[in-house]
């Protein structure tokens, strides 16, 4: 079992949540998949499997962990919406090549917020953008 799904199972039943095996799946397939996947992506990935899966079941469960602080909204992109189940503070970086989404550790503690300092935080996003290793290689290996 993955220990992230189990984390997250129980985080739900805290909060009196009772989530039917659909929607459990979809809470399976975001931690699994944690290469920030759209809406569309999940409904990909998951339809050879559960055929009779709707968009609308999707976006239930989405909000449901959303509601309750256990999933990460990403608008990396104006026109697509990224789900992130990793909601410990963490970096991204978009690979501009094969346009993966990574995660990488950041200490955002340091960061200086003086300009800041009357105002309440929300959230803090770190956004890198460049070419990953993979590509690296693969730009190295055709020359
Ligand atoms: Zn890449
Ligand atoms: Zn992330």
């Amino acid at each position: 079992m993955n220990p992230r799904y189990e984390h997250l199972t129980q985080e739900l039943q805290k909060c009196g949540i009772r989530l039917s095996k659909r929607r459990l799946q979809v809470v399976e397939f975001l931690c699994k998949n944690l290469c920030h996947p759209t809406v569309e992506q999940i409904y990909t990935g998951l339809q050879t499997t559960i055929p009779s899966l709707s968009k609308t079941t999707i976006y239930n469960t989405i909000k449901l962990l959303e509601n309750n602080g256990l999933l990460r909204v990403l608008k990396i992109e104006d026109n697509e919406t990224r789900y992130d189940i990793v909601t410990a503070n963490h970096g991204h970086f978009k690979c501009q090549k094969c346009g993966v989404i990574y995660n990488f550790e950041i200490d955002l503690d340091p960061v200086p917020t003086q300009g800041l300092s009357q105002f309440h935080i929300a959230s803090k996003d770190v956004y890198f953008q460049g070419t990953c290793l993979k590509c690296l290689i693969n730009i190295n290996k055709k020359e």
